[in-house]
């Protein structure tokens, strides 16, 4: 099935043709028709699904299909997003797509100043992205028209919700003076997100197709047991310097350890940035520009940061700190293996991230299997691994799950990270390795007693 079957505006397909865009993505065939047709959605998909023109699509043709019956200047489609990232990319999908349509939009995110922002709303508008928070300033400070809003899109709401923006959200749709089609994208249908569905949307069409993403068929992963913060940087050098590992993004728990972990990697001759959110705008555009260029090799960045990023060619996640939050795993590892390519995800798990590491397998449905780098091995056997029981769980890790935790390790290492030589056994060998993958391991090696850990680096 073509696009043309979608009865979109003859603009915007001779466009999506430019772009080589072909054949509706599934979340594209299953929720575009019924978005056409003026009815409230909710779709369960994830980025890589191509849920961005899913909603970008139907609402560019609803702006080119007349003029706005209401009076005012304000956007007549308003799309909220959880990051500025994301509000970049559907900007860029947006200018992809209007190639051949006028059609004016804007962006009103945080991290910048607020005076273009005042003249963009003071201006007639088509079409407004916008991170919650900034666009409340603007909503207090009466700088912005709702009168014409005619499709709201929640996009990532399971994020926003993550991320506090419940508040602001409703916020904001409590502003709107008459409910417009409001379309939901999410990653999950958690309870929470189907509470603020049954609020918000009427009869909404339903569409739920996150399986095929969540199980990451095209993305083989690695594990690796590493025994301390300078086997983790030993492994991740290593795995670095293969040549099949072409672009890399690799996951910390903190700001300060992406941004040490960039600067270390960069001494080390890799052209490595960082990517957070304590960050100018500035800087995470030209950080992004310069992933998207290739000059970039490895980026080092925060799930928030780069939660959305949508980046072709990235060969390799990998988690140099597990994520906090088990679904985080699933998004993360889908950085790779984008767009029909196969990807790589791996791991570097040591002993305090047991209870994360549990959460995750336990989402998944199915167990880590441990692999080993020659020369590399971790001084843990897996069954003691597993039995390791952290006599103290890092700060801001809850003892039963379901919450956010604070996480990642100390990158610096040192008596605050540095969670070694608690074990008898086998000397380690680390740095000395030769091969990559290795296969499954066999196990042996002394006993390993609890690491203890008494930072307050996550
Ligand atoms: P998204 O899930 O919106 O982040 O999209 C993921 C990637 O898929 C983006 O690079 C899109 O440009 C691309 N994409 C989306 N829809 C299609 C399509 N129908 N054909 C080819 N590429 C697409």
């Amino acid at each position: 099935m073509g696009f043309s079957t979608l009865h979109l505006n003859a603009n915007l397909l001779k466009a999506l043709a430019e772009g080589n865009f072909t054949t509706p993505t599934p979340i594209q065939a299953q929720t575009i028709p019924a978005i056409l047709q003026g009815k409230d959605a909710m779709a369960c998909a994830q980025t890589g699904s191509g849920k961005t023109a899913a909603f970008v699509l139907p609402a560019l043709h609803k702006i080119l299909s007349g003029p706005s019956q209401k009076r005012g200047h304000g956007p007549r489609v308003l799309i909220l997003t959880p990051t500025r990232e994301l509000a970049q990319q559907i900007t860029d999908t947006t200018r992809l797509f209007t190639k051949h349509a006028r059609i004016s939009s804007g962006v009103v995110i945080g991290g910048v100043s607020y005076g273009p922002q005042f003249r963009l709303l003071a201006n007639p508008l088509d079409m407004l992205i916008a991170t919650p928070g900034r666009l409340i300033d603007h909503l207090q400070e009466r700088k912005v028209d709702f009168n014409r809003v005619e499709m709201l899109v929640l996009d990532e709401a399971d994020r926003m919700l993550d991320m506090g923006f419940l508040k602001p959200v409703e916020k904001i749709i409590a502003a709107l003076p008459a409910k417009p089609q409001i379309l939901l994208f999410s990653a999950t249908f958690s309870p929470e997100i189907e509470k603020v569905a049954a609020r918000i949307l009427q009869q909404p069409h339903r569409v739920q197709l996150a399986q095929t993403r969540q199980n990451h068929a095209d993305i083989t992963q690695h594990h690796y047991h590493v025994d301390n913060t300078e086997h983790k940087q030993a492994v991740l050098n290593h795995i670095l310097k293969q040549p099949e590992v072409t672009q890399t993004i690799i996951f910390t728990a903190t700001k300060r350890n992406a941004d040490r972990l960039a600067e270390t990697l960069e001494k080390k001759g890799f052209a490595a940035g960082a990517l957070h959110g304590d960050m100018k705008q500035n800087a995470r555009k030209r950080t992004l520009q310069a992933l998207h260029n290739n000059q970039l090799k490895v980026l080092v960045a925060t799930d928030v940061a780069a939660r959305g990023i949508d980046v072709k060619n990235i060969s390799h996640v990998v988690n140099y700190d597990l994520p906090n939050l088990p679904e985080d795993y699933t998004h993360r590892i889908g950085r790779t293996g984008r767009a029909g390519a196969s990807g790589v995800a791996i791991s570097l798990i040591s002993p305090p991230d047991l209870p994360v590491l549990r959460d995750i397998e336990k989402r998944l449905g199915k167990p880590f299997v441990f692999q080993s780098i020659k020369g590399l091995e971790s001084t843990f056997s897996e069954a003691d691994f597993r039995k390791i029981i952290p006599t103290e769980l890092p700060p801001g890790r809850p003892k039963q799950g379901g919450q956010r935790r604070g996480g990642g390790s100390n990158y610096s290492g040192g008596p605050r990270g540095n969670f070694s030589g608690q074990r008898s056994g086998r000397a380690p060998n680390h740095g000395k390795g030769a091969g990559f993958g290795g296969g499954n391991r066999s196990f042996g090696g002394g006993r390993p007693q609890a690491p203890r850990r008494s930072s307050t680096s996550r």
